[in-house]
């Protein structure tokens, strides 16, 4: 079996000698235990925080350990009555071929009801977040603009769905690119899409959206913030999900500098992780199930082979070569 280890911690953007795979033996389940041979894992812009040895909401990757993170995967071997060998289960000892999972560190899932990766995508912590940022944090009400950056992305292409089920009456996405500025509109939804590697984005968002916005789901953080909130209008909810444009920063990132507009404008802006809103995911599940099976939710996903390209996969989604979810398919 194998697995990828961190190896050393990334100064600015991590590169392939960061990580190391590594051969281990398989292990045999104990009472109580499953094994599982990982069918797909999950590479997250979440990990790279966990790549610092930094005081974070969750605990730095170990160096020379496997790295952690989503999977969903069939049990080969089980030493608990209840969990039948066959069964698909979602976990969070990713970014390995098979994992020793002990009694509680998983969650059976029905690959009849929806194909095992949906669970890492929209029917999982990524459509969910998307859901608890557009209802908790900065909720959707009738009528409103909502603007989503990073749309092309796992959380955004949902996001910009989610808000139009929930209510919006506009819908304008930021995504890198004409490609995924063009998928925006055509398969995402998006009434309006801003490619922000054109510049100038707070013109461009005043263009797409010239009434201002009501909403804003913030992926990315630094301009596009700076941007919404000079669009923001009275009330307007602005939803802190992520700031990928700093993640792999060295040094002081740029602010948004016109922070005071919220004062006046009554804006509210509330950061969020998802992990504590785990109460509100029965509720996301059975509408997103809904709304998958009504074909009103589309789940774009970008698929890459084999665990000796999961590191590839991970650099390359930071760089924003996925459309959808990126993820890591392993043969079976
Ligand atoms: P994505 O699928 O959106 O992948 C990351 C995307 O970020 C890339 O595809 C790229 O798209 C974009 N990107 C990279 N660099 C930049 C940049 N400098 N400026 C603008 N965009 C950039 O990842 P996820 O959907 O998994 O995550 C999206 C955000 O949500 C992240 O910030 C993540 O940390 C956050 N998140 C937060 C959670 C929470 O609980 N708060 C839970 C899950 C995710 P492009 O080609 O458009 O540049």
């Amino acid at each position: 079996s194998r697995e990828v280890h961190l190896v050393a911690r990334p100064s600015g953007e991590p590169v392939p000698a960061d990580f190391a795979l590594v051969e281990t033996a398989l292990p045999d389940p104990g009472p109580g235990q499953v094994l599982v041979r990982n069918d797909w894992i999950s590479v997250d812009p979440y990990m790279r925080g966990r790549m610092n040895d930094a005081e974070s909401y969750v605990a730095p990757y170990r160096l020379d350990e496997a790295m952690e993170g989503g999977a969903v995967g069939t049990v080969i071997a089980s030493g608990d009555d209840a969990v039948p060998v066959g069964a698909s289960v979602l976990h969070s000892l990713g970014w390995r071929d098979h994992a020793l999972l002990p009694a509680g560190a998983f969650r059976v899932v029905d690959t009849a009801a929806a194909p095992a990766q949906a669970y890492l995508n929209a029917l999982g912590m990524i459509g969910f977040t998307a859901y608890v940022g557009l209802t908790e944090i900065a909720p959707v009400r009738e009528g409103d603009v909502v603007f989503v950056s990073g749309a092309a992305g796992a959380v955004g292409s949902l996001a910009g769905q989610i808000a139009r089920r929930l209510g919006a009456s506009r819908v304008v996405g930021s995504a890198g690119g004409p490609e995924k500025k063009r998928r925006l509109v055509e398969e995402f939804g998006y009434d309006a899409a801003i490619d922000y590697r054109e510049g100038r984005l707070e013109e461009q968002l005043a263009l797409a959206a010239p009434d201002g916005i009501d909403v804003y789901f913030d992926n990315v953080g630094g301009d596009h913030l700076r941007a919404a909130i000079a669009a923001a209008r009275t009330h307007g909810r602005i939803a802190l999900c992520g700031a990928i444009s700093q993640y792999n920063a060295t040094g002081p990132v740029p602010g948004p500098d016109n922070l005071f507009l919220a004062v006046g404008r009554r804006l509210s802006l509330r950061g969020f992780i998802v992990g504590d809103h785990a109460p509100l995911m029965g509720e996301y599940a059975r509408r997103a199930a809904g709304w998958l099976a009504e074909g009103d939710l589309r789940a774009e996903e970008t698929v890459v082979e084999g665990i000796d390209n999961a590191v590839t996969a991970f650099l390359d989604m930071m760089r924003g070569a996925n459309t959808g979810k990126m993820l890591v398919r392993l043969p079976g």
